[in-house]
C-alpha cells in the first residue's frame, strides 16, 4: 500500500541498518507534487491546518506551493512565523482563545479570525479597537436539525466548536465597529472518503447559513467549509478524486452567492507523505494469536488508540514468506498500545522493520511521547532523492527534571 519510490526504500533500508529506535521519514518530493496540484485551481482559498503537522520543512513545503495557514496555538503561530511566512496569511480557528492569546495574534500582525462564540467577538472587537486596526472575522457556526428530520451530519452531538445559528441571531453586527464580518464558518465532519456524500451535505448546508447570514444583515462573502477531506486507511479504501471535489466546491460556490470559498485542509494535504518506521523487537505466539512487539507504539502513533483506526503497514524487507494476521503491540505497559490487526510475511522477526503509511498527519505531535520513558522518535525528510535528519531520537533525559 505503500507509495516508497525506490530511492526512498534503499536509503530507508541502509538507515535502518545503523539503528535500532523508531523514526519518522517525511517524503517532501512527493509531498510537493501533490500540493502543488491541489492549489492549481482558482475555484478554493486553502489554507493548511498547521495542527496535521507542524514541522518547519512541511510548513515550507505547503508555503511553496501558495497554501496560507490555519494555527490555533501560539506555538503553531510562533513556527509559521519563523518560516518567513507573512502574519497576514495568518487564520486563526480554536476554541479557547482568551482576550491574552487573541493580544498576542494582534501583537504578531494577524488580522483574520473565525470567532467560536460571542465572547470571542468582544474581545476581538477591544483588541481591534485598542491596535486601531480592523480585522477579518468568519462566524464558526454549528448546524443542527430539527429532531425528525434527516440529519445529513449523522450523529447530532454537540461540540465546542461554533455556536448554533440561534445563539448567533443574538449578535448585533454594528455593535462591534472594528469587525469586518466576511462570512461563515462551518466544519462538522472528519474524514470523509466518499466525494458524493461530501458534495451533498456541503450542498445541505448553504440554505441555512444563507439564512442566517440574512438574519444578521451581513453580506456573505466567504464560506470556509473547513477540513474533513478524509485518506485511505484501510487497504480496500480509494483516495478522493481532486478534481470531482473541485467541481462540487465550484457548484457550492455558485449556489452560495460567495467572492470567495475557502477550506482548511490537515490530512488530505500531508497524511501520504509520511512514514513511521518501527523496530520489530519480536514476534510470539500467544495462546491461539501471533503477537509482534515493536519498539514503538502509541507513544508515537496515539490514533489507532483514539480513533480505533489503525494506520496501514508493511514490512520494510521483502519476504517470500507467507503472510499471517499479527496483532501489533509497541513498548507501553497498556493493553491500549495496539497498532492494529495487519497480514505481515510468517518469518519476521528481531532485526526487522515495519513502515506505516499515512502518518505525515496526527502523526508525532499527536502522540504520548513521555509515557514510559522511552526514546523520543527521530524526524527525517527525503528533499531532492536525499534523507536528512531534522532531529535525532532522543533519550527521556533530554526532557526529564
Ligand atoms: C483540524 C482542523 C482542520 C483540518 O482537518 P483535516 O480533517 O485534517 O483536514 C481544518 N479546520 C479546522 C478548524 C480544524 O480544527
Amino acid at each position: 500500500m505503500t507509495t516508497l519510490s525506490t530511492p526512498l526504500h534503499e536509503q530507508l533500508t541502509a538507515l535502518c541498518s545503523d539503528l535500532d529506535t523508531p523514526f519518522f521519514v517525511y517524503d517532501l518530493d512527493a509531498l510537493s507534487a501533490h500540493v502543488s496540484q491541489l492549489t492549481a485551481q482558482n475555484v478554493v482559498k486553502l489554507w493548511y491546518a498547521v495542527k496535521a503537522n507542524p514541522l518547519s520543512s512541511v510548513l515550507n513545503t505547503l508555503d511553496d506551493a501558495g497554501f496560507n495557514f490555519d494555527v490555533a496555538s501560539r506555538g503553531e503561530l510562533t513556527q509559521v512565523l519563523a518560516q518567513d511566512i507573512a502574519a497576514e496569511r495568518v487564520l486563526n480557528t480554536g476554541p479557547a482563545k482568551s482576550p491574552a492569546q487573541i493580544q498576542h495574534f494582534l501583537d504578531a500582525g494577524v488580522t483574520t479570525f473565525v470567532a467560536e462564540s460571542l465572547n470571542q467577538v468582544r474581545w476581538l472587537n477591544d483588541a481591534a479597537q485598542q491596535h486601531q486596526t480592523t480585522l477579518t472575522v468568519l462566524l464558526r457556526v454549528q448546524l443542527r436539525w430539527p429532531a425528525g428530520d434527516k440529519n445529513p451530519l449523522g450523529g447530532d452531538s454537540l461540540t465546542p466548536f461554533g455556536l448554533g445559528s440561534e445563539q448567533w441571531q443574538q449578535l448585533t453586527l454594528s455593535d462591534y465597529p472594528a469587525l469586518d464580518f466576511a462570512g461563515l464558518h462551518i466544519f462538522q465532519w472528519g474524514n470523509m472518503l466518499d466525494a458524493a456524500k461530501l458534495a451533498s451535505l456541503w450542498q445541505q448546508m448553504v440554505s441555512p447559513l444563507k439564512a442566517l447570514s440574512n438574519q444578521l444583515g451581513m453580506t456573505l462573502r466567504i464560506l470556509d467549509l473547513g477540513g474533513g477531506l478524509g485518506v485511505p486507511y484501510e487497504p480496500e479504501q480509494q483516495p478522493l478524486d481532486w478534481d470531482q471535489i473541485i467541481d462540487s466546491l465550484a457548484a457550492i460556490k455558485a449556489e452560495a452567492g460567495v467572492q470567495e470559498l475557502w477550506m482548511e485542509l490537515g490530512r488530505y494535504a500531508v497524511a501520504h507523505c509520511g512514514y513511521y518506521l518501527n523496530p520489530v523487537v519480536e514476534q510470539k505466539e500467544n495462546y491461539d494469536e501471533h503477537q509482534l512487539i515493536l519498539a514503538g507504539g502509541i507513544n508515537h502513533l496515539l490514533r489507532p488508540a483514539v480513533t480505533g483506526q489503525a494506520f496501514p503497514v508493511q514490512a520494510l524487507r521483502a519476504s517470500a514468506a507467507a503472510d499471517r494476521q499479527y496483532h501489533l503491540h509497541g513498548p507501553l505497559c497498556t493493553a491500549l498500545d495496539h497498532l492494529g490487526t495487519h497480514p505481515l510475511p510468517e518469518d519476521l522477526g528481531y532485526g526487522d522493520w515495519l513502515i506505516f503509511s499515512q502518518c505525515g498527519a496526527y502523526g508525532f505531535t499527536e502522540s504520548m511521547p513521555y509515557f514510559l520513558c522511552h526514546e523520543l522518535p527521530a524526524e527525517y525528510v527525503f528533499k531532492q532523492r536525499q534523507l536528512y535528519c531534522i532531529r535525532q531520537s532522543e533519550n527521556a533525559d533530554y526532557y526529564l527534571r
